[in-house]
């Protein structure tokens, strides 16, 4: 693969529909950071997620050493066609990597610890997790091929660590994945206390709760200097239920439906889910067989890890589900984000190869869209119901609920801290600007609160909390083996062949001459037009001619002006006409 070399619009920028701040564009403060402060200098960077849900990573730094908290990836928005993978722009880890101390995940999600493979391959680092965050980092890792880079140390609840100058201490919460982190660092500003992931859930699968009597007693003593916390659900008010409600929605769904085959699809990291889908299906006597590899790869590993109990007779071969009655039968599968290639999109359109869906079937998504996959699901469930399959959904039944803290558990938690200052992380800008009113009506406002964004340095000293520069806080895209080659231009490119097409002018100029030999070809692609389109053209290549004879005449016969003058009269002429701006590419060959 190409190194992460970026063009200047990569690194800076950002995708198209991203606001950039003046400041981090104009990049006025340096790559490093500037200060590495002195002692007792604490300062915390925002390399991701602060204005988008995805690629969540900072850098947490005492006395110039840094600890990288998460280093996550974000699917791409429908603006970044062709893009596989958006990552933080790691600029300024790379360049300040000699004083990189270690890398920490606060859970198994991807886009906490999805980049990490990238991340290791500039440069080597220890990275610490519970043991099944560090399994799941590890499968992309794996198929990287960076496991020799990779020294992995699993951290347990409660357990306070010292990395690097720092000691950090791992406080259970609850999520959407199993042993989830908060994290407290011990800085000589202070303790910075960092959410993670979380929601406060008083009936979790596995009874770990989110750990509110050791946050409390931190806020006593020492007290809490900083609190960075999740803003995913900072918009939607009272209190997110607890993941065993969806157990019981469950055991009711299967109840009415006896004679029925189940298919359930979940994230495949959901281990508490899969265990109340499995609970629900072995209760009313069904077999539960795993469907897509990472469902299959995941239940292995959480049955191993002995976070996911299913009774071995209980387990069935995917291959021998058609052996027993449909009302014997749940299939636990991957695909609740509307993925083309996924097991149920698979089984949507009839493809999948061990099974075919029958008209007696229900399916039932256990899962949100994640925000740009809305249409991808919806999709697959009108496939599903062209296929007489009964669907349900989260609209339909209560299937699903979220892994973040509304409103109600957002102000638990800044109630139970009582932090001096306070900044939002994990979302888009309407939920950090939401989670900053929502510390306004809990007395946390004017100075105490800062609005960041990716990109953003604050540092923490005995007189507050105060801006403290911009590093390169931009997208850094992924396409195929290629990391941070695609910039704005590219892009644009793309969605301009996209939604107008191609029309390109080909053109032979003999230069001693000074004429244009033969006549011009025009060549479209996607470019749709109507029924006197043979009249256009011909017109077209008119102007071309017309256009390179000027040119030629008037002496300017340099291959980018006979180019430019093409393009411009044949882009004039195909606007006024068709009122489309497809994208005119001339190819002058001159002799
Ligand atoms: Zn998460
Ligand atoms: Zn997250």
């Amino acid at each position: 693969m190409k190194s992460e070399r970026q063009r200047p619009d990569a690194a800076k920028g950002s995708g198209p529909a991203k606001a950039t701040s003046p400041a981090r564009m104009s990049g006025k403060q340096p790559a490093k950071g500037g200060t590495k402060g002195g002692a007792g200098s604490v300062r915390v960077v925002f390399l991701g997620g602060l204005g988008e849900i995805g690629r969540n990573c900072a850098c947490i730094e005492v006395d110039g050493r840094i600890l990288v908290l998460d280093v996550g990836i974000m699917f791409p928005d429908p603006d970044m066609p062709g893009v596989d993978l958006v990552l933080p722009d790691f600029t300024y880890l790379r360049e300040n990597a000699d004083r990189v101390d270690g890398i920490i995940l606060t859970h198994g999600h991807e886009d906490h610890t999805g980049g990490l493979s990238y991340l290791l391959r500039a440069f080597p680092a220890p990275v610490y997790g519970s043991e099944l965050t560090l399994a799941l980092a590890r499968n992309r890792v794996d198929e990287a091929g960076m496991a020799s880079q990779a020294k992995f140390i699993p951290v347990r609840d409660g357990e306070r660590r010292r990395i690097g100058l720092c000691d950090v201490e791992f406080i259970p919460v609850t999520h959407s994945v199993p042993h989830a982190f908060a994290t407290a660092f011990y800085t000589p500003q202070g303790v910075i206390l960092h959410s993670g992931d979380f929601k406060i859930d008083l009936h979790p699968v596995d009874g770990r709760r989110t750990d509110l009597a050791r946050m409390g007693a931190l806020a006593s003593d020492p007290g809490i200097r900083l609190l960075l916390a999740d803003s995913t659900n900072a918009e939607e008010p009272g209190f997110t239920p607890s993941e065993s409600t969806v157990g019981a929605t469950l055991d009711k769904v299967f109840r009415a439906r006896p004679d029925r085959r189940f298919i359930v699809t979940c994230f495949a990291s959901h281990i508490h889910r899969v265990q109340q889908v499995t609970d629900a299906a072995i209760a009313e006597g069904r077999s539960v067989s795993t469907l897509g590899r990472s469902m299959q790869k995941n239940v292995a590993l959480a049955r191993q890890l002995g976070l996911l109990h299913i009774p071995e007779q209980s387990l069935i071969d995917i291959e021998k589900i058609d052996d027993l009655e449909p009302g014997r039968v749940c299939v636990i599968s991957t695909g609740s984000q509307g993925e083309p290639m996924s097991a149920l999109s698979r089984l949507a359109t009839g493809e999948n190869r061990f099974f075919k869906l029958q008209e007696n079937d229900v399916v039932v998504i256990s899962a949100h869209p994640i925000p740009g996959n809305e249409w991808s699901v919806g999709r697959v469930i009108d496939s599903l119901h062209r296929r007489g399959v009964e669907v349900i959904h989260s609209g339909v039944d209560a299937v699903h609920v979220s892994g973040h803290a509304r409103q109600g558990e957002l102000a638990m938690l800044m109630s139970v801290t009582k932090p001096e200052f306070f900044i939002p992380v994990h979302g888009e800008y309407r939920h950090m600007a939401n989670h900053v009113r929502l510390a306004e009506t809990m007395g946390i406002d004017g100075d105490r609160v800062l609005l960041c964004e990716d990109g953003d340095a604050v540092r923490l000293d005995g007189n507050g909390l105060h801006r403290d520069g911009t590093v390169p806080g931009g997208y850094l895209f992924v396409d195929g083996s290629s990391v941070g080659d695609i910039g704005h231009g590219v892009l644009r490119d793309r969605m301009v062949l996209a939604e107008e097409g191609v029309v390109m002018a080909v053109a032979t100029v003999d230069l001693k001459r000074g004429e244009v030999v033969g006549t011009p070809q025009i060549v479209t692609r996607g470019w749709a037009y109507d029924h006197d389109t043979e009249a256009l053209l011909g017109d077209a290549r008119a102007v071309v001619t017309k256009a390179l004879e000027q040119a030629l005449s008037s002496g300017s016969n340099d291959h980018e002006n006979l180019n430019r003058v093409a393009r411009k009269a044949l882009g004039r002429l195909v606007g006024d006409r068709t009122r489309q701006r497809p994208m005119i590419v001339p190819v002058i060959v001159t002799v």
